[in-house]
C-alpha cells in the first residue's frame, strides 16, 4: 500500500491570531492575549510523531504548489479571492472573524493546491491513498467569505479541479470534523454528483447549520446528509452512524473517489469539541472508509487536514489513521495515553444517541445510485 503524505513548513507560518482577537469589545481589554486554538502546534507534532515513529519514512512525500485564481474560482467569488489577496499585504480579519498574517494569502492558496496535489496523486495512481496535512482548513469556507479558521475551502476546490479538469464523476466526502462542514454543504448542495456527509456535534458550530433536514437542493436533494450527534458521543455512536449511514449511503453512491474531512477535534481531550473518541476509534473509523472504497473506487482515498486543538492527543489520532492507510504499524502504545474513562472499553450506546443516528439514517433511502 503507498500512502501519499503533504505537509509543508509554510502551513505552520499562518498566523491566526491571539484567541482575544475573538472576544467581543469591551471584553477583549479583559483577555489576556494567548495563542488562537488554531494554531502550528497540532500539526507540527502530528508531523514530528509520524517522524519518530518510523511511519514518515514509509510514506510517498508530495510537496504542495500554489492553487491558481482559475482553480479558487471554480468555488469562491471574485469578490472573495480579491480580499483576501489585498489582505496579504497587512494580515488583518479575512471574514468572519478568521485572522490571516501578512502573507497569509500565499499560504491559504498553497493549501488548496496540497489537496489537490493529493488528489491529483490518487487519481494517478501515484498513491493509493494520501492525507494533506494542509493549514489553514477548509471546511467552514463559504464560496465569499473566509469563516471559522477557514480561508478558501480545500476539499471544494480539490473536487471542482476533479471534477473540470480529471473528469471525475461522482466524489463523496465523509467530513469528522466535530464541527458542521457547513462551507462544503453550502458549495455542492445542489450537485447531484458529489454526495455530502458530514457528522458532527448537534447544534454546536456553526450556529444554526448542520441540521438533519437539509438533504440537498433540486438536482442535488438527496446528496447532502447530515449526521447530529449528542455531545459525549463515542465510538459507539460513530460505529452505528457509519453502520446505518456512511456505509450504505457510500455503498449506494458508488463514487469514484472519497474525500475525508480528517479534524481530530472529536477526540476526548479536545478544546473546541464534547465528544468522546480517541485515537484507535479514529483509526477503526479509517479502516471502514478503506473498505468501502476497496469496494466502490479502487482505494481511492484522500485525507485533507481540519480542526483538532489538542496539542497533546493529535498526533495520536494523526498517526493511527496514517498507520492504517498505509498499513505499516508502528510500535507506539496507544493505550497510554487513552482517555483514563476508556481504559476499561467503549461506553455503551445510550437511547439519545440511537435515536439520533436513526433519525439521519432515514435520509439514506433518498441518496441517489448511479445513473
Ligand atoms: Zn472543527
Amino acid at each position: 500500500m503507498a500512502t501519499g503524505w503533504l505537509w509543508e513548513e509554510r502551513y505552520a507560518w499562518h498566523d491566526a491570531g491571539t484567541w482575544n482577537d475573538f472576544a467581543s469589545t469591551p471584553l477583549k481589554a479583559y483577555v489576556q492575549p494567548e495563542e488562537a486554538f488554531e494554531n502550528p502546534e497540532t500539526k507540527r507534532r502530528f508531523r514530528n510523531l509520524l517522524d519518530v515513529s518510523g511511519v514518515l519514512d514509509k510514506l510517498v512525500q508530495l510537496r504542495a504548489r500554489p492553487a491558481s485564481d482559475e482553480e479558487i474560482l471554480r468555488v469562491h467569488t471574485p469578490a472573495h479571492l480579491a480580499s483576501v489577496r489585498a489582505l496579504g499585504a497587512t494580515g488583518g480579519d479575512a471574514g468572519d472573524g478568521t485572522a490571516m498574517g501578512r502573507w497569509g494569502d500565499e499560504i491559504a492558496v498553497l493549501a488548496a493546491g496540497g489537496s489537490i496535489v493529493a488528489v491529483d496523486a490518487v487519481l494517478d495512481g501515484a498513491v493509493d491513498n494520501a492525507y494533506a496535512l494542509v493549514r489553514p482548513p477548509g471546511h467552514h469556507a463559504e464560496p465569499e467569505t473566509s469563516m471559522g479558521f477557514c480561508v478558501f475551502s480545500n476539499i471544494g476546490i480539490a473536487i471542482r479541479h476533479a471534477q473540470h479538469v480529471r473528469g471525475v464523476g461522482r466524489v463523496a466526502v465523509v467530513d469528522w470534523d466535530v464541527h458542521h462542514g457547513n462551507g462544503t454543504e453550502t458549495i455542492f448542495l445542489s450537485d447531484p454528483n458529489v454526495l455530502s456527509i458530514s457528522l458532527h456535534q448537534d447544534e454546536h458550530y456553526p450556529p444554526g447549520r448542520g441540521r438533519v433536514d437539509v438533504v440537498g437542493e433540486g438536482a442535488g436533494r438527496g446528496t447532502n446528509l447530515n449526521i447530529p450527534l449528542p455531545p459525549g458521543s463515542g465510538i459507539a455512536a460513530y460505529g452505528l452512524a457509519f453502520q446505518q449511514v456512511v456505509v450504505p449511503a457510500l455503498r449506494a453512491f458508488r463514487p469514484e473517489l472519497i474525500i475525508v474531512a480528517s479534524g481530530f477535534d472529536a477526540s476526548a481531550y479536545d478544546p473546541l469539541g464534547r465528544m468522546d473518541l480517541n485515537a484507535n476509534d479514529f483509526r477503526s473509523l479509517t479502516a471502514s472508509l478503506m473498505e468501502v472504497a476497496a469496494d466502490v473506487c479502487e482505494g481511492r482515498l484522500m485525507m485533507s487536514h481540519e480542526g483538532g486543538y489538542s496539542s497533546f492527543y493529535v498526533p495520536y489520532c494523526g498517526l493511527a489513521v496514517v498507520e492504517q492507510l498505509s498499513g505499516h504499524r508502528s510500535d507506539t502504545d496507544f493505550s497510554g495515553v487513552a482517555p483514563d474513562s476508556h481504559r476499561s472499553g467503549p461506553r455503551a450506546l445510550e437511547a439519545h444517541e440511537r435515536a439520533a443516528v436513526e433519525r439521519a439514517a432515514a435520509n439514506v433511502e433518498l441518496v441517489p445510485g448511479p445513473a
